[in-house]
């Protein structure tokens, strides 16, 4: 009997000590990971990269501003509606379309009737698609602010949160594999010691440039990768100045494209950051208080 209860206490002191190593180890995630519970919706800061299928539609809510990158595509208007509505939300302040790609515009005449939209910060590009045809025409109609952003612009979004645009430059780049996609509106986003970092559909072409001027300011928390995971993008140089601790991949579920390539999740794998893919997490959200951050899938496991 003796024996046993010792037996016991050692066990007990045991399990007592890996509960405590567990515990430290859980205190100490180098993400600075916040637990659900500490999670609120009073978190100052909150993206939400949506899962529209295949396209880009990106929710930024911080400093009372309501903002939106991208629209996804057309068959998944619906979708975007319900959960803009879902949020609650009726007025988008600053709606930005990196550019002019129907994955990242084709939700647009959706939103337009059934949202106020304040203004919208578009590239400059100009295409011949009837979808961006009609996406000029509604925008002056409904008399939206027009802004065209090009490096170096910043939207001060209160409360400390800063949105700045790193790409395009002036001039717009020409003569590359996808004009559209590497003049994108990339943008750096700014909160106490998090950062994240847009890439829209950016090419390698366009990585380089902002490699060029902005290499000392592009390190970022998490990064939503540049084109769906294409291995046009994530360029080798590009990702070690990024160097995200996280990174979203917005991506339809067999999508006719094979995005994302293999060897670029292997080049995030290699790296050592975490892959969250809209296909297989469904909308991932990051919640940011300035201090720490948490990311939620909606569904399905990491992505290895
Ligand atoms: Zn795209």
């Amino acid at each position: 009997m003796g024996s046993n209860r010792t037996n016991f206490r050692v066990i007990g002191l045991f399990l007592l000590l890996i509960s405590m190593l567990l515990f430290a180890g859980g205190c100490n995630n180098k993400n600075n990971v916040l637990s659900a519970k500490q999670l609120t919706d009073n978190t100052p800061l909150t993206v939400k990269v949506l899962d529209v299928g295949q396209g880009d539609a990106i929710l930024i809510r911080g400093g009372g501003q309501v903002i939106l990158i991208d629209t996804g595509d057309v068959p998944d208007r619906d979708k975007l509606v319900s959960f803009l509505k879902s949020e609650k939300i009726t007025t988008i302040d600053k709606l930005i379309i990196t550019h002019p790609h129907a994955d990242h515009l084709g939700g647009f005449a959706a939103l337009v009737g059934q949202f106020a939209i304040k203004q919208i910060i578009d590239s400059g590009q100009i295409t011949t698609t009837a979808l961006f045809r009609q996406y000029l025409t509604a925008a002056q109609k409904k008399q939206i602010a027009f802004t065209v952003a090009s490096e170096g612009d910043q939207f001060d979004l209160g409360s400390g949160i800063l949105l700045r645009v790193l790409a395009p430059g002036k001039p717009l780049l020409t003569g590359t594999d996808s004009d559209l996609n590497n003049n994108s509106i990339v943008l750096r986003l700014t909160f106490g010691k998090f950062s994240m970092l847009f890439a829209g559909d950016a090419e390698q072409v366009e990585e380089t440039q902002i490699l060029k001027k902005y290499s000392r300011e592009m390190k970022s928390t998490v990064l939503k990768v540049g084109h769906h995971g294409s291995r046009t993008s994530s360029s080798l140089p590009f990702l070690a100045a990024v160097a995200p601790e996280a990174a979203v991949i917005s991506v339809g579920l067999n999508n006719d494209y094979h995005h994302p390539h293999p060897s670029i999740l292997k080049r995030y794998e290699k790296q050592k950051t975490t892959v969250f893919r809209t296909d297989l997490h469904g909308t991932v959200t990051i919640a940011i208080n300035g201090e720490n951050y948490t990311i939620m899938r909606e569904k399905g496991e990491n992505a290895k």
